[in-house]
């Protein structure tokens, strides 16, 4: 018999990200400790928590733009810290998606695109037309096909940085503050863009300070303090979660 979509099959999801008890040092300072955190696959985690926490430094452990000083990071059950990895192969798996956005100045809003998956996936120039296409569209910004990163908005800019991530076909996509540096009237398309892509289902980590868009998208909700991972809250308690003195504080302070 044929089992439907509404039986109680437990589906057993692969952790696309393992991070067990590493450690991350700049200098003398140790500013991630004992960190460990499993993100599933389609699962969508935020994490939250003051500024120097190591939110960032978490995020860029995992594509090794940073570097551990103890412990382990599997992507899709792959040690990415094993001697013999290719770092470009890391980064097609898990990208970043900046508060800076990073645009390549000097090139086409369809080049910043197409140029990852073009060098290292080896697309042909139909298939980055098409790709770019679809991806623009999804964006909302198709008409900017030719623009320079210099003509666009704060919001179109980042929205065009979440297409060139999506590009790469990633199997975890990550967002560090990606609306911080925007005025205050591009955030709503930019998290609106950020919903329609985790929404249609993709594993992503996102370190934001946007407390209702966390609630709506995220599966957990992590919070940081101090190089640690102090709290892991579900969504819905969010609002009661007050009872812990260091997350209310925080709370308090970002709105
Ligand atoms: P968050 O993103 O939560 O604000 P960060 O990960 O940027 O925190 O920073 C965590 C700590 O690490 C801070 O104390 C910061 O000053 C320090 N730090 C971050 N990057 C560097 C670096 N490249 N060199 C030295 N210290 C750094
Ligand atoms: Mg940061």
């Amino acid at each position: 018999m044929g089992r439907n979509k509404k039986s109680n099959v437990i589906e057993i999801k692969n952790n696309v990200i393992e991070i067990r008890n590493i450690r991350k040092d700049f200098d003398q300072q140790t500013v991630l400790e004992n960190v460990s955190l499993s993100v599933r696959e389609n699962e969508v985690v935020v994490i939250i928590g003051p500024s120097g926490s190591g939110k960032s430094t978490l995020l860029r452990c995992i594509n090794k733009l940073e570097k551990i000083d103890d412990g382990k990071i599997l992507i899709d059950q792959e040690d990415i810290y094993r001697k013999d990895i290719n770092n470009n192969a890391i980064r097609e798996q898990a990208v970043m998606v900046f508060q800076h956005f990073n645009l390549f100045a000097n090139l086409t809003v369809k080049k910043n695109i197409t140029l990852g998956p073009e060098k290292l996936q080896g697309l042909s120039q139909q298939e980055s037309d098409e790709l770019s296409e679809t991806l623009l569209q999804r964006v909302g910004l198709l008409d900017k096909k030719d623009a320079y990163p210099e003509n666009l908005s704060g919001g179109q800019k980042q929205r065009i940085a979440i297409a060139r991530a999506l590009a790469m076909k990633p199997k975890v996509i990550l967002f560090d503050e990606p609306t911080s540096a925007l005025d205050p009237e591009m955030v709503g398309e930019v998290l609106s863009v950020m919903k329609e892509t985790v929404k249609g289902g993709m594993t992503a980590v996102i370190v934001t300070h946007e407390m209702n868009f966390a609630k709506e998208v995220a599966d957990r909700i992590i919070f940081m303090d101090q190089g640690k991972i102090v709290a892991e809250i579900a969504p819905e308690n969010l609002d009661a979660s007050h009872e812990n003195q260091r997350i209310s504080s925080f709370l308090q302070k970002i709105v």
